[in-house]
């Protein structure tokens, strides 16, 4: 009895830790000290859990340790920073693994043999079912999701597609409709009859299917939905298996990183201005009928040096800074305080235009300046940054193209259509800097490249802020 009160305050203890870790996480300057806090409560969870649940066979759990432990240090270690989205969409998915594998080894423990074992059982035998559902759709829809990310290609009949592509299948609405049918069915029957696993292995087998399906035809500018809504999933599938296990402490994080998750969709969907409907069931599909690159590009590009925008600085009062995904490829985040520091010394009032999808995970590009020590006042969000372009000298678009990409204001049959843009175009000037004129994730040309106010800035973004620096030295 002792034993168990003792259990269930270290529960509470390591839940008000979950909960003032996420509260830290919401700030880059709390935000170390939040994860520490998080990963303490994780830890006296874990502990606990592992003392008072009497374990049969300590090998088992040294061995997992282990394993655990060589494979996430050898992840950490090796994954470059810009594989970090991908390695967070996987470490996503197997959350959802984790779930129905456990809510599977429970079914087997418990009913093998014995539909009706002890009281309660209905109620674990539903939690079971939403574990195995839940939890399948997360860790294939996590898979698709990650290759996504890594933009991972297939050929077909002579033609590279992109799995990072809005790939639409015939008939997709239908096959996923039976999907649910055929997966509430088997709900249905692991809750009827749970001494027959079969029926719980084959309801994982079509959630595969389904969340498959589900994450496939979503690509382009709103994957940032998707990674938000299968975060949130692999939350309730920890929900429900904590209710297999009637572990409270599971039912509270699984709950936390739930809610978060929705919460977190919620945001990305009015960034994106869609509704998470219209996101999962679009139709929009690849960009065959938009305009070729040729046709936006061809005459019209201009291109820049180092030592022309240091000219282009001379005089100016305020430079906006919009970075993108290929900030974080190239690491320029200190050259850009550096320059930023120089013009600022010279009276230049310098801000940064951050875009809620920019880069591929949300917060990707504060995490990046933060890390640089540029002041978080600097940093604004986009409706912000919108009122104060049209009367910004130079805008520095670096290693960004989707979102600040025009189009979407302008053609209703693009990928990215509807979605609010960084309106650098309005600025005064516009420098882009990136290595050519390839597209960005959501493979459509960019017709911001050849405005008559832009000028092409060809290079790496951390090569390009460093030639920067020094011609702005020497001018
Ligand atoms: P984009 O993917 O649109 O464009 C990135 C650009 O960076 C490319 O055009 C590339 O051009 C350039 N680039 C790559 N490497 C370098 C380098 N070393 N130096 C300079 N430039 C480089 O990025 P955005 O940030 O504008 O948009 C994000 C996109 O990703 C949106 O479509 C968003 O929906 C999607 N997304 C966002 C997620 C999120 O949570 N934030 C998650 C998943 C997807 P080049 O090769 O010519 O250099």
């Amino acid at each position: 009895m002792h034993g168990e009160i003792l259990r269930d305050l270290a529960y509470l203890l390591a839940s008000v830790l979950f909960i003032f870790g996420l509260k830290g996480l919401a700030h880059p300057r709390s935000a170390v000290r939040g994860n520490l806090t998080g990963a303490l409560g994780m830890l006296i969870a874990v502990a606990v859990t592992l003392v008072a649940g009497g374990v049969l066979h300590w090998t088992w759990i040294v061995v997992g340790l282990v394993v655990g432990s060589v494979i996430g240090t050898a992840l950490a270690l090796r994954v470059p920073m810009t594989g970090m989205p991908q390695m967070v969409g996987l470490l996503n998915g197997f959350g959802g693994a984790a779930s129905f594998l456990v809510a599977g080894a429970e079914l087997v423990l418990k009913f093998g043999g014995d539909a009706h074992a002890g009281p309660g059982a209905l109620q674990e035998k539903i939690a079971i079912a939403a574990s195995g559902l839940i939890g399948s759709v997360t860790l294939f829809g996590s898979l698709i999701a990650a290759g996504k990310l890594q933009e991972l290609h297939f050929s077909w009949k002579g033609r590279k597609i992109w799995l990072s592509s809005s790939l639409l299948l015939p008939g997709r609405h239908g096959i996923n409709a039976l999907c649910v049918v055929i997966a509430v069915a088997l709900c249905v029957l692991v809750v009827r009859n749970p001494e027959t696993a079969a029926w719980y292995w084959l309801l994982v087998l079509a959630a595969a299917v389904l969340g498959i399906l589900i994450t496939i035809p979503i690509g382009g500018a709103d994957m940032p939905v998707v990674i938000a809504l299968l975060n949130s999933y692999s939350g309730l599938a920890a929900t429900a298996t904590g209710f297999v296990l009637s572990n409270n402490v599971l039912i509270i994080a699984g709950s936390l990183v739930g809610a978060s998750g929705l919460i977190l969709t919620s945001i990305m969907c009015k960034a994106m201005n869609r509704s998470l409907a219209n996101v999962m069931f679009a139709t929009l599909g690849p960009t065959a009928g938009g305009p070729t690159a040729d046709e936006v590009y061809a005459g019209k590009i201009k291109a820049t040096s180092a030592e022309e925008i240091a000219m282009l600085f001379d005089g100016v009062q305020r430079v906006v800074i919009v970075p993108g995904y290929g900030l974080a490829v190239s690491q320029a985040q200190h050259a850009v305080r550096e320059l930023a520091t120089l013009l600022e010394a010279r009276g230049v009032e310098v801000l940064y235009g951050i875009h809620p999808v920019a880069g591929r995970m949300p917060g990707h590009m504060n995490v990046l300046l933060a890390e640089a020590d540029i002041p978080y006042d600097k940093l604004k969000e986009m409706d912000e940054i919108n009122s104060v372009l049209p009367q910004t000298d130079v805008a520095i678009v670096v290693g960004a193209n989707d979102v600040v990409n025009p189009v979407a204001r302008t053609d209703p049959s693009s990928p990215i259509a509807g979605m609010p843009i960084i309106d650098v175009d309005k600025a005064r000037t516009v420098v882009v800097i990136k290595r050519s004129l390839s597209p960005g994730f959501a493979g459509i040309p960019n017709p911001l490249f050849a405005m008559d106010n832009t000028l092409m800035f060809f290079n790496d973004g951390k090569k390009a802020f460093d030639e920067l620096i020094a011609a702005v030295k020497e001018s």
